[in-house]
């Protein structure tokens, strides 16, 4: 049976029990797993051919995607060996990972700047390494790496394995798709590389209907990549069949039309018939009724025929769509602590995290969080805001004011830090974390100045979002033994963007730093009518 009468018979046999009563109505089977396997050998030479045609015409017309760790097969010389093209291979396939190709280019050219070869990144430091991929997101990726080029320089004299187990069970951080990558594109070898845009591609391609992360379904889009790939020019056509899902099979209205394989298409096929048996006898209502209700679908992946999540069906039902759970919210507030240092530099107080865990290693302002589902902000502090303009004084909170201390000589110390964020936050409890450092190593020597709320920054990860509250409290004097320690240090303003710090910190900071230009400018305004100094290196108005 040809696909498209194949397709339509299966559509044809769904539609005709919506004229049969349920007591009568065939136990039809309307496909089996067997829909999904390719029809023949020649259609798998079809669809190679026609992508590796597509593939160098993209090339040569200056359409396809330019990336600076990419060399066309047959139509570029390299003057690069294997070994180096499988280091850079791997290094842009890691940091492609959940991350867009337009973002991963400065980092790609810096990286290999600063560690040209697999032995030059074999001698980096895990804070180096943090350091470069600072503001790229999951930061393990980098630490990876690095392990799996110690490992590499250590056991295999530098070069990456050439077969894809060696390279998954020793080299850390690499995974089946990335070993299918660096294998197939740098050492010629005919290995799948299924990453999200060809899962898209295949489930389209076959019409699979099952959940692309269960390991049935899994299984069988390795299944389907191999058998399809070109042995002559395997890394070309892994590359083809991801850009084909990158830019033309996209998740959301894929451009058909344009598609070089859309002959073999079961999803376009499936769309195009469904579209001319609804315009025939039957409503669309009925057949999603009768389609939808089927009981008698031996296929063991699809849980039903057709996804109905529209009045008009679509290639991209395919594959289903995963429910998207819930991110919890954490609520931290985030103290940027800044001193004039005695040379008459801006410095900001950074802490680094644990070694393991979210952001692991990487550095960050003092940081409290709060306590689960309480608001960070009280109504008091919010009405304040709206009215005064976010200025929010330490010796101003009934706390402080119980205290009768000023706020200008008061010692930052652990009880007045977090007594302080309490009030300003209206919480009952807080957790102490990073802050207890701040105040312990402070304790005898800083005294805050002055204490900002600057806005709210909301960070999300793949697992959570953190939503925190930015406060600039200025500081004058030193920490005397605690100046540096092994994990807390003063650094330059200017230093900031060049530290291994997660991008939450990073906008957080940006806040800060807007807001006291701000303040600076309306400073120097003032200061200016009365003839004023305007060279003030604390850039503050305070
Ligand atoms: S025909 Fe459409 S749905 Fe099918 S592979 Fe091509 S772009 Fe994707
Ligand atoms: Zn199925």
């Amino acid at each position: 049976m040809t696909l498209e009468r194949d397709v339509l018979q299966r559509l044809r046999n769904a539609a005709n029990k919506v004229k049969r009563s349920s007591e009568d109505a065939p136990a039809t089977s309307d496909h089996s797993t067997k829909y999904h396997e390719w029809r023949s050998q020649a259609e798998i030479q079809s669809i190679r051919d026609s992508l590796l045609t597509w593939y160098d015409r993209e090339f040569s017309s200056g359409n396809q995607r330019s990336m600076p760790w990419r060399i066309h097969d047959t139509m570029e010389t390299s003057t690069k060996s294997k070994d180096q093209r499988a280091y850079e291979v791997w290094i842009s396939e890691v940091m492609l990972q959940q991350t867009q190709v337009e973002r991963v280019r400065p980092y790609f050219m810096k990286w290999l700047q600063k560690w040209p070869t697999l032995l030059d990144l074999a001698n980096a430091t895990e804070e180096d390494v943090r350091t470069v991929w600072s503001g790229l997101g999951y930061y393990s990726r980098a630490t990876r790496l690095l392990g799996g080029a110690k490992i590499v320089a250590a056991i295999f004299d530098g070069k990456l394995p050439e077969d894809t187990t060696t390279l998954e069970k020793q080299v850390p951080g690499i995974g089946r798709y990335t070993a299918g990558a660096v294998t197939s594109i740098a050492y010629g070898l005919p290995c799948a590389a299924v990453d999200g845009n060809v899962v898209r591609v295949l489930a389209r391609l076959r019409a699979i209907g099952g959940d692309p992360k269960s390991t049935v379904v899994d299984k069988l889009f390795w299944s389907l990549a191999s058998s399809l790939i070109s042995a002559s020019r395997p890394g070309a056509f892994n590359q083809a069949l991801m850009d084909l899902g990158a830019t033309i099979c996209t998740p959301r209205n894929p451009g058909c039309g344009r598609c070089p394989v859309r002959e073999h298409c079961l999803a376009r096929t499936e769309t195009d018939n469904w579209k001319s048996i609804s315009s025939d006898n039957n409503s669309i209502e009925d057949i999603k009724t009768a389609i939808s209700s089927e009981t008698s679908n031996d296929c063991t992946l699809c849980p039903r025929v057709f996804s109905f999540e529209s009045q008009t069906p679509d290639p991209s039902v395919y594959p289903p769509k995963q429910i998207k759970t819930e991110r919890p919210v954490k609520n931290f507030t985030v103290i940027v602590v800044e001193r004039l240092s005695e040379d008459g530099f801006r410095q900001v107080r950074l802490h680094q995290r644990k070694a393991e865990g979210l952001l692991a290693g990487m550095w960050e302002f003092g940081m409290v969080e709060l306590d689960e589902g309480k608001s960070t902000i009280s109504p008091k502090v919010q009405r304040k805001r709206k009215r005064g303009g976010g200025e929010v004084e330490t010796n101003s909170t009934s706390a402080q004011k119980g205290r009768k201390k000023s706020q200008a000589s008061e010692k930052l110390d652990e009880d007045i830090a977090i007594v302080a964020v309490k009030d300003v936050l209206g919480l009952s409890t807080i957790s102490r974390s990073h802050l207890g450092a701040v105040a312990r190593s402070a304790s005898s020597a800083l005294t805050i100045e002055s204490r900002k709320h600057v806005g709210t920054v909301t960070h999300t990860f793949s697992h959570v979002v953190w939503q925190m509250e930015v406060e600039h409290w200025k500081v004058s004097g030193e920490n005397g033994d605690g100046e540096h320690t092994n994990d807390a240090k003063w650094v330059n303003i200017d230093e900031i963007h060049y530290t291994a710090m997660g991008n939450g910190m990073k906008k957080a900071w940006n806040l800060v730093d807007a807001v006291s230009e701000k303040g600076n400018v309306l400073s120097k305004r003032k200061r200016a009518g009365k003839g004023a100094n305007l060279d003030n290196p604390t850039g503050s108005d305070e």
